[in-house]
């Protein structure tokens, strides 16, 4: 599988300066990255290099949670890719959201805190994969955890990452947990206890009120440290090395082009888009794919970006006037100086919010199987992203299909670092994730149509009752449905041909390198990603210092 290897050594010469000398070597401040930084550095023995390609996380509307509102459709901390062309959303493009700054997509995110299923990792141990079932990563979740609210065998207290319950969830929050409770859906306490199964309220990775993103809960504590170094608006370019063996990273840091070399290991933290594209960028990839750019083909991965799995999510929109709901309304306006001084005085108030308060686990089809759909309840009005802003108030319920049949793929667009890779996740291509999805349309529907959330008249839009087949309903969510921001899949583990990585998240035939993200997951899990990319780096940090 592997070709023979050699430096390519264009811009840089071999031997690297002593400064830049570490044992690690991180790419990517995000999720994994900043976790990894942490881990690495604390016995003091090890010195150890962060690359961010995102400036740093100063900016206060990164701690105010409701803020996501504006960083997910921003520019300065966000990539905002866009896939290519979407044969099933009937051509459109869609928006894929990145964080861009230290704690990567946690620094945007909407902060929901939830694992999966048991179910998703025995899945992923029983592929091939040892030591990745739910038993083995329960600890690392655990080690994580600091739960403000929650305690019990699969609670803990003490790690870095705050997750509490929302300080002051909407009112709605609540009917929405009623409704769905009145259209035969169990209510749930607590999504990441012994049943995911039901509706309820969403806990959040926040302190006081504030974002908690792992860049403030890994990162911040320990950006003194003597052995770190953390490195911001440093693009990596490409992989440094000799033979198989991977010796160092070269970056971009403004207009100079610099590298950082690793004694022991470079770890690949740049997520589900960002990975595989460094990986072939350093010619670790699909041979054909890499040798029509004229990047020199290192070792024949044909894995890298393969695979793609994203959750697929459409949102119910309803226009409502009432006390609770948020939108852009003159009333918004007013309350706002009140809601500026409740969250500084107090930690909470409106601003505490992470939109997507509520939500359930539910299964369309009959059986006993694990949930088939989450939905999300935000109450708020919510169109495309909100990229597309809507003036009154309302609120909607999102709905995703949680194991996607669909697979995408990650190519690169130029040999050059500087341009965005071309994403295709290939939605609704299976024909079952489109039949699984009008199933969830209808659900949520009826959940919208219940009451106490539809006590009085309210509206929906896009005429969501007027759709009555399925072909009508298939051809509203090919208009409308797009990502819930999980792409995973891109350098997955396993021992297949098409693996990237094998168990112990070492990229096959290549020595020195391994990648720790979310483009590691074999398998779409049954729910937000944040926390299990935080596992995966937990342990990356075990099975790197083991050695
Ligand atoms: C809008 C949005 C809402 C979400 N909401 C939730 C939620 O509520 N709950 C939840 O669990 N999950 C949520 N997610 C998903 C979750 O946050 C991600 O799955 C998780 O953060 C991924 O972590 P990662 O480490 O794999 O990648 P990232 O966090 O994306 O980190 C990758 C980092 O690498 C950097 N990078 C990329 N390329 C390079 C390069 N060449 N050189 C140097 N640096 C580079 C990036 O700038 C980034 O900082 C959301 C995501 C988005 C975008």
């Amino acid at each position: 599988m592997v070709q023979p290897a050699r430096d390519r050594g264009r811009a840089l010469s071999a031997a690297p300066p002593s400064g830049d000398e570490f044992d690690y070597v991180i790419v990517g401040g995000g999720s994994a990255g900043c976790v990894l930084a942490n881990r690495l550095s604390a016995s003091g023995k090890h010195r150890v290099c962060l690359l961010e390609a995102g400036p740093k996380d100063r900016n206060p509307l990164l701690r105010i949670p409701a803020a996501l509102a504006v960083l997910v459709r921003g520019t300065r901390y966000n990539w905002r890719y866009e896939t290519v062309p979407q044969a099933g959303l009937a051509g459109r493009l869609g928006f894929q959201p990145r964080g861009r700054t230290l704690g990567g997509c946690s620094a945007i995110n909407a902060m929901i805190y939830v694992r999966g299923h048991p179910a998703d990792y025995d899945g992923w141990a029983a592929a091939g994969n040892a030591g990745w079932a739910w038993a083995d990563v329960l600890p690392y979740f655990l080690r994580a955890e600091d739960n403000l609210d929650f305690a019990g065998p699969l609670h803990a207290q003490g790690g870095p990452l705050s997750v509490a319950s929302l300080r002051s969830p909407s009112p709605w929050s609540h009917r929405f947990i009623a409704a769905a409770c009145n259209s035969g859906i169990p209510l749930a306490t607590d999504f990441n206890g012994p049943e995911q199964f039901g509706a309820g309220l969403y806990q959040v990775t926040q302190t006081a009120g504030r974002r908690c993103s792992v860049a403030t809960a890994y990162l911040a504590p320990v950006r003194q440290r003597p052995g770190l170094a953390v490195v911001t608006q440093a693009q990596a370019s490409r992989l440094l090395m000799t033979g198989r063996r991977v010796y160092g990273v070269e970056f971009v840091q403004g207009t100079t082009r610099r590298r950082v070399t690793a004694r022991r290991e470079v770890v690949v933290c740049a997520g589900a888009f960002g990975s595989p594209q460094l990986l072939m960028l350093s010619g670790l990839g699909p041979g054909p794919h890499l040798q029509a750019l004229g990047i020199d083909v290192i070792a024949d991965l044909p894995g890298v970006g393969q695979h793609l799995q994203d959750h697929i999510d459409y949102t119910l929109n309803w226009r409502r006037r009432a006390a609770g709901l948020y939108g852009l309304t003159l009333g918004t306006a007013l309350r706002l100086p009140r809601e500026v001084w409740r969250y500084c005085r107090h930690g909470d108030g409106l601003l505490t919010s992470n939109i997507a308060e509520a939500g359930a686990f539910l299964r369309c089809s009959a059986g006993e199987g694990p949930p088939e759909l989450q939905l999300h309840f935000a109450p708020a009005i919510i169109e495309d992203h909100n990229r597309r802003l809507v003036f009154g108030a309302g609120f909607s319920i999102h709905v995703c299909v949680l194991q996607p049949a669909s697979r995408g793929e990650v190519r690169l667009a130029s040999p050059d670092a500087r341009d965005a890779p071309l994403i295709d996740p290939r939605f609704l291509d299976a024909a079952q994730d489109l039949t699984m999805l009008i199933a969830g349309f209808r659900i949520a529907r009826r959940i919208g149509a219940a009451p106490p959330l539809a006590a009085e008249a309210h509206e929906s839009l896009h005429a969501l009752e007027s759709l009555v087949t399925d072909a009508d309903i298939a051809a509203e969510l090919r208009r409308r449905a797009d990502t819930l921001y999980h792409p995973v899949g891109t350098c997955r583990m396993g021992g297949g041909r098409d693996a990237v990585v094998d168990a112990q998240l070492k990229v096959h035939g290549i020595v020195g390198l391994r990648v720790a993200d979310a483009s590691i997951m074999p398998r779409l899990i049954r729910g937000n990603t944040n926390a299990p990319t935080i596992m995966i780096a937990e342990k990356a940090a075990d099975l790197l210092l083991a050695e």
